[in-house]
């Protein structure tokens, strides 16, 4: 089955596609990404990196030290501020895509949710799903 997925920014001057299997989908609630999105959480789409593609504008980047003390970039278009992109220097080989950024958002189904400890009260929380209170899953 053909499942390239595609996305862009709010204003459409960022454009990509995805040629590669979706990995894992997760919401995260954890204090930046709250900010980041401003909305409750962010939910993110596991990919490898290699099979995105830009296919047109350019991203910019942001660079905090996550809580494993290792480098997270947080990738958005710098004409309109959309949320893209996601990428850790723990796993350098992958992306995380922002599931809200994509033309096909429903076909995308969280499988976790981390850094539930950090939820506000007002975010969807979704019993079923395993949770990590403090963080990711064990790598
Ligand atoms: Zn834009
Ligand atoms: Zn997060």
């Amino acid at each position: 089955m053909e499942k390239k997925l595609t996305g862009r920014c709010m204003c459409g001057s960022v454009r990509y596609e995805y040629d590669g299997e979706p990995g894992e989908s997760s919401y995260c609630h954890c204090d930046d990404c709250r900010r980041v999105t401003g909305g409750p959480y962010t939910v993110g789409v596991f990919s490898q990196a290699a099979k995105l593609n830009i296919i047109c504008g350019s991203v910019k980047g942001y660079t905090t030290k996550g809580n494993s003390g290792k480098e997270i970039t947080r990738e958005f278009c710098p004409q309109c501020g959309s949320p893209l992109f996601t990428r850790s220097q723990m796993f350098p080989d992958s992306v995380w895509i922002k599931a809200g950024s994509l033309d096909q958002p429903e076909l995308i189904k969280p499988s976790c949710q981390t850094w539930t400890q950090c939820a506000v009260p007002w975010a969807y929380i979704d019993e079923s799903l395993p949770s990590y209170p403090k963080g990711t899953p064990p790598t």
